[in-house]
Order: C-alpha cells, then sequence, then structure tokens
C-alpha cells in the first residue's frame, strides 16, 4: 500500500493514525514532485481507501491489489537455465533422496536422462528428523550431482538447508530448493532469494496456500528470478499415508493463480507402490511437472528407501504416466516382487 501526503501533513501523525488501523510504514520515500509517500506492509484485514483518505494530510491511496503481488505478476512459466517450467510438456525431475556417493548419482543421470528426466535432484544437505540419521555428505555432493547433471545435459535442484550454503548451492543448482521445513525460515528465503536464481519452494506440510505464497513472495522480492511451487504433501490423520497430497491446492495454484507448480508423490505418499497413481494424480490436477525419488538400490537408501522407485524400475513408471488411460505401473523392488502380495 503507498500513501501519498500532502506537503503540508504531519508524517508522524499520518504514521500514528495508520499504526492504530493495524498497518505498519515500511519505508518513508520521496515522490518525483518532492512529495512524501509512506510505503505500508500489506495486512491481513486491508482497510478501504477510503477510510485512510479521511486521515488529515493523506492526499491519495493506492492499495496493492494482492498481498503477493510479485508472485500474482509471476506467470505460470519460469525459466530454468533454458528448461521452461510450466509450459506445454511437464517438467520431470528425479533422482535419490540423499546424495550418497558419485557412482550413485552418475548412475541415476544416465538411467534417467534417456527417459526424458530434465532435473537430476538429491540432497547434498539433508533436513533429518533425528540428529542422530544421516545428515548428506555435504559439499561434494554439490559437485557430484553437477558433474553427472552436465554428463547427460541435465539440470540441477538441490535443497539449501542453511543461509551459510547458499552461494555453494546457488553455484551448483540451477533450481535451488527450498525444503519444506525451511518454506517459513525467513533468513533462508531472503538469502536464497538473493542470489538472483529461480527456487523449487516445497510446501510446508502445515502451511496454507496463502503462507505458502507468501513465502514465494519473499523469494521475488529479494531477488529470486522465478518461484517454482512444489506440493508434497501436508500432514493429515491418517498414519497409512506419511502425509496427504494436496491436489486441490495443486488445481488452486494452477488454475486459478495461474503458477508454475510441482508435485512430488513420493513424500506425499511415503511408499514407492503409491507413487505412479498420485504422479499421475498430479499431473490431472494441473501439475507443470513431477519430482520422484529414486535410487540404485532402495534397500541400502540411507534416507526415504521405502519411497524410492528402483531405477531399473523408473523407465516403466515414466511410460505409464505418458499414457493416461493405462494402469499405473505399481513398481516393486527385487525382494518386493519375490515376497509377493501387497506393496
Ligand atoms: C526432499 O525433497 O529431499 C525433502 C527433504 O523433501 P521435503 O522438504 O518435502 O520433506
Ligand atoms: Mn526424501
Amino acid at each position: 500500500m503507498i500513501v501519498s501526503l500532502r506537503k503540508e501533513a504531519d508524517r508522524q501523525e499520518v504514521v500514528r493514525e495508520l499504526a492504530a488501523r493495524g498497518i505498519a510504514v515500511a519505508s518513508v520515500e520521496e515522490d518525483r514532485e518532492g512529495g512524501v509517500l509512506l510505503v505500508a506492509s500489506p495486512c491481513s484485514v486491508v482497510p478501504s481507501a477510503a477510510d485512510i483518505e479521511r486521515i488529515p494530510g493523506v492526499r491519495s491511496v493506492a492499495l496493492a491489489k494482492s498481498p503477493h503481488p510479485r508472485v500474482s505478476a509471476q506467470g505460470p512459466t519460469v525459466d530454468v537455465a533454458g528448461v521452461r517450467i510450466g509450459g506445454a510438456s511437464p517438467v520431470l525431475m528425479a533422482g535419490p533422496c540423499s546424495v550418497e556417493s558419485e557412482e550413485q548419482v552418475r548412475a541415476c543421470a544416465a538411467a534417467l536422462a534417456p527417459l526424458g528426466a530434465r532435473f537430476l535432484r538429491g540432497g547434498a544437505f539433508k533436513p533429518r528428523t533425528s540428529p542422530y540419521a544421516f545428515q548428506g555428505v555435504g559439499h561434494p555432493g554439490l559437485r557430484w550431482l553437477r558433474e553427472a547433471a552436465d554428463a547427460h545435459g541435465m539440470r540441477v535442484v538441490t535443497e539449501v538447508l542453511s543461509e551459510n550454503d547458499v552461494p555453494a548451492v546457488a553455484e551448483a543448482a540451477d533450481l535451488l530448493q527450498i525444503g519444506s521445513r525451511n518454506m517459513q525460515n525467513f533468513a533462508l528465503l531472503r538469502a536464497a532469494g538473493s542470489a538472483g536464481k529461480p527456487v523449487l519452494l516445497k510446501r510446508s506440510m502445515s502451511a496454507t496456500v496463502e503462507e505458502w505464497l507468501l513465502a514465494g513472495e519473499y523469494l521475488l522480492a529479494h531477488g529470486a528470478s522465478g518461484v517454482v511451487f512444489c506440493e508434497r504433501g501436508i500432514r493429515g490423520f491418517d498414519a497409512s499415508m506419511r502425509n496427504l497430497l494436496d491436489l486441490s491446492a495443486v488445481a488452486l495454484l494452477a488454475h486459478v493463480h495461474r503458477l508454475p507448480v510441482i508435485v512430488d508423490p513420493s513424500h506425499a505418499t511415503g511408499r514407492r507402490a503409491r507413487v505412479a497413481p498420485k504422479a499421475r494424480a498430479g499431473r490431472a490436477a494441473g501439475a507443470a511437472g513431477l519430482m520422484i525419488e529414486t535410487h540404485p538400490a532402495p534397500g541400502e537408501a540411507r534416507s526415504d528407501g521405502p519411497q524410492a522407485i528402483p531405477l531399473s524400475g523408473m523407465a516403466e513408471l515414466v511410460a505409464s504416466l505418458r499414457h493416461p488411460f493405462a494402469a499405473p505401473a505399481i513398481v516393486r523392488t527385487e525382494p518386493e516382487r519375490r515376497a509377493g502380495g501387497r506393496a
């Protein structure tokens, strides 16, 4: 909101009057004619312009149409190092949950690129619920990802966990990932945005859509070249799923807000057998692409093994996504196949 003052206005008094209406002044600027402009931060209850114009000294008021104007203006596509997310072709991002070794990410890139995956994913820095769980290989993992992706013409998407790591992650990655647990880590959002690159913003498991969009606004306000949203499931009450994939939010972002949104069916379900059906549902809801976890040997994965599609099963999975009326592939690991029964 921009409040323009008359020359004779008592600035302090106007600021007090605005504060009494719940509006905080973020900055005071001069307009072209030497008048004063108060730039006020958006508040959840937007008062009417007429009410503010009654404050003595106020000449005019411009209310922002949206609490997240940069997100609203972004549009449905984001370019990531020459790959268009949100265009006519759906984008596949795939790779391991955690980067574990150079061989592992090389094997993933070599198998995934021929399937049409444009992005190699994998966490070098891992946000883990337990401090005793594998925390990621750190900086060498960034280099392994970059080299493996480059060898196969892929882009890199990887998570940045701390402000300190932003420069290194921004150098290695084409798309910086903000994980679910950090969606409202505002210091990290500011730092990640200021790298000037596109960001994949995963929705917090307990965030409203509005909070998610405002987190995107932080990134754009601090310099991100674009924001791609990622729905990865929210907390539900049913323990039979790791999370609850919010397809309504996907449809809302894609069709109402007209923003690029990716669906992550791996974290949404937690079980590999449910990944393909949820991937299909995500696409049907309007997702611009999918992010799927895979591993050369899921039984040996250092994180999220139960939801990883075996690398050898990715071709079957991708083929089933291409044919809208085919039954989704229920991909199992070898031990699961031998054991039979439900996955
Ligand atoms: C991930 O994609 O590696 C990850 C940790 O996901 P999320 O932040 O959605 O839990
Ligand atoms: Mn994971």
